[in-house]
């Protein structure tokens, strides 16, 4: 989404969901719709969702793509775990071209956890405890595999496990920070409900984008019923009450111009 205010400095942002099990149909990718939602809240603009197969060369390349394209965040779901279709570490220790290191400190977290001593630390725990050299390691509040961030060009890449509640804790303790830092702006948005076909509506909607600068406008056909047409306003601002004044304006000025038309419109 194009922005009428800066751009915050974390963006543009490139989700990447990991996984075969989601090219083949079998699970849906709920995280990176959850991610997307989390990152506009917060003023953040994604540019791009990929899903990608367990595959390292694709990774790599992905990941590669993405830094390129000049994204200043990436966050990568999946692929965190001790299984030999866990490969999300080696491709990014390939992308910066470093090796990989077994971090202490999450050593002695797993130790402490399960109560254990180094000598039975299971190869599960110590591939799960496997960063890339140099990153960042932040202990999860949810699971066993640590965020991990590991910069390159200017792109900070973080490093998510799969399991939604690992990526939901883990966002909300570390990565709305970072998005959420200083520069960052809000967005604000409120969904209503119009007695117009979606052509009728649509010049409209282009009306009140040209009018609110950083504005989206977008009719739902398939969530509508036989009179009402669901539309979405979304606004951006420098800061939540900023936002929250884009959107009434936006608000407002649809609302008027659905009346000049003579029709409904429910708010
Ligand atoms: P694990 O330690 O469990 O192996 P992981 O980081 O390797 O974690 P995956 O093996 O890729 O993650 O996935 C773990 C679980 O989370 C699986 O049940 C998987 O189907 C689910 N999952 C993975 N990616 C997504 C996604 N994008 N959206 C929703 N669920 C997902
Ligand atoms: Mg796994």
């Amino acid at each position: 989404m194009s922005s009428g205010s800066e751009l915050p400095s974390t963006s543009p942002v490139e989700i990447v969901s990991i996984g075969t099990e989601l090219l083949l149909g079998r699970i849906q990718d709920t995280n990176s719709f959850w991610l997307a939602q989390q990152i506009a809240d917060l003023g953040g603009s994604v540019a791009r969702i990929s899903i990608v197969d367990d595959d390292l060369p694709t990774i790599v390349g992905v990941l590669r793509d993405a830094v390129g394209r000049g994204a200043r965040t990436i966050v990568t779901t999946g692929g965190l775990g001790p299984t030999p279709d866990d490969l999300t570490v080696a491709a990014v220790a390939d992308l910066l071209g470093v090796g990989t290191v077994v971090d202490g400190p999450t050593v002695q977290d797993y130790l402490r956890r399960r109560a254990i001593r180094e000598e039975e630390l299971t190869p599960a725990l110590r591939a799960m405890a496997t960063v890339p050299a140099g990153a960042s390691i932040f202990p999860s509040p949810a699971g066993w595999a640590p965020l991990i961030r590991a910069d390159l060009d200017g792109c900070a890449i973080f490093l998510l496990p799969g399991p939604p509640q690992e990526v939901q804790a883990i966002f909300a303790r570390y990565m709305a920070d970072h998005f959420g830092g200083a520069g960052a702006g809000r967005a604000a948005v409120h969904r209503v409900y119009v007695d117009m076909w979606e052509s009728e509506v649509a010049p409209l909607l282009q009306q009140v984008m040209d009018a609110v600068p950083g504005t989206y406008c977008k009719g739902y056909i398939a969530l509508g019923n036989q009179r009402f047409l669901p539309i979405d306003v979304v606004a951006r601002g420098d800061d939540e009450p900023g936002a929250r004044r884009a959107l009434d304006r936006a608000l407002d000025l649809l609302a008027r111009r659905v009346a000049e038309a003579g029709r409904d419109f429910q708010r």
